[in-house]
């Protein structure tokens, strides 16, 4: 098949150039760079069955020539991560919302199937556990940027399912904290890399508030294996679907784990929210999901074990962390 997909130089998104790839796909991946690296996917760059395209998903001709070339397309680009969105609000809402309208029409233009990448910062801050796809979203003010994220991808969902009510397949996946090589150093949206580098540099392992809010981190393989069904099972399109581990870690217990698997002599301290957020922060206490429909429609089932993702990231780490 001949396949797009945006943000395919990111961390999610180069994963799933790299098994499309290696099914024999030919891949056309758009990406700005932005957050996606070109170390990513360096590897692939001499492939004939390759073909990056360096260039934001807001030039629509650019949409309109790809989506018209491929016969799926995998939409994950987008300003992502908590912290990203806080920092830069419109980039969020324009990459986000703008994006998305443009890569759904062209799509809808050329009658191609997409797999769109939502996310499960859709439910907010519900404490109904687990989440369902159906359950009802709970978001704070509109004056905390936080939530915008998670409005600017409940739109794109809402346009998905637009273009669904005319026909056209699509279905969704909202990803639940993934974790794996290729996790920005930085930390950006992600609680496993900063800890990771912490530890690995001896620094404070910065734990927020009292440790006790709670994630289900997903392995990079297991999100792209919920992706990959996305993408092929008929009987999922029009739906939307949780893809994540429904094993529930706090970051107090995420912290203790990455310290003792590095090894590390860091000290686990905690630290309020504002320092790292600014004012204002709300966060989710605890996110669980029900992967029922996922195992039930797709046979999506999630293999790998936090401490065996964790030895495999960290082992990543340790190459590519500081130099
Ligand atoms: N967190 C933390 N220390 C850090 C970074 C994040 O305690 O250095 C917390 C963060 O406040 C949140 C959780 O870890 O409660 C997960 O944060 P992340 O940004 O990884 O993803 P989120 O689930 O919030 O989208």
């Amino acid at each position: 098949m001949k396949i797009l997909v945006t943000g395919g130089a990111g961390y999610i998104g180069s994963h799933l150039v790299d098994r499309l790839l290696g099914r024999g796909d030919e891949v056309f991946a758009i990406d700005n760079l932005s957050t996606g690296k070109i170390a990513n996917i360096q590897p692939h760059l001499e492939s004939d069955q390759f073909h990056l395209l360096n260039d934001t998903i807001l030039n629509e001709s650019l949409i309109d020539h790809l989506v018209a070339r491929v016969d799926l397309v995998f939409h994950l680009a987008a300003l992502v991560g908590v912290k990203h969105v806080v920092a830069d609000p419109l980039g969020a809402i324009k990459t986000n919302v703008t994006g998305t309208e443009g890569v759904l029409g062209a799509a809808f233009k050329y009658w191609k199937k997409v797999v769109l990448a939502s996310s499960s910062e859709i439910y907010g801050k519900s404490a109904k556990i687990p989440f369902h796809e159906e359950d009802d979203r709970v978001l704070g003010p509109t004056n905390v940027g936080r939530w915008s994220y998670s409005t600017s991808k409940a739109i794109d969902e809402h346009f998905a399912f637009a273009y669904s009510a005319k026909g056209l397949p699509i279905a969704v996946v909202r990803y639940f904290n993934s974790y794996g090589p290729r996790l920005d150093e930085r930390g950006y949206g992600s609680v496993v890399a900063n800890f990771v580098r912490q530890a690995l540099k001896g620094e404070p392992i910065t734990v927020h508030g009292d440790g006790l809010q709670s994630r289900c981190f997903t392995y990079i393989d297991d999100t792209v294996d919920g992706t990959l069904l996305a993408g092929e099972v008929k009987a999922g399109e029009g739906l939307v679907f949780n893809i994540g581990s429904n094993a529930e870690t706090t970051i107090l217990d995420l912290g203790v784990a990455i310290k003792r698997l590095t090894g590390s002599r860091s000290e686990i301290i905690r630290v309020p929210y504002r320092e790292y957020y600014g004012e204002g922060f709300e966060d989710t206490r605890r996110r669980v999901p029900s992967i029922d429909r996922a195992k039930k429609i797709l046979g999506f089932t999630p293999k790998v074990k936090l401490e065996e993702g964790l030895m495999r990231t960290i082992a990543w780490c340790r190459d590519h962390y500081g130099n």
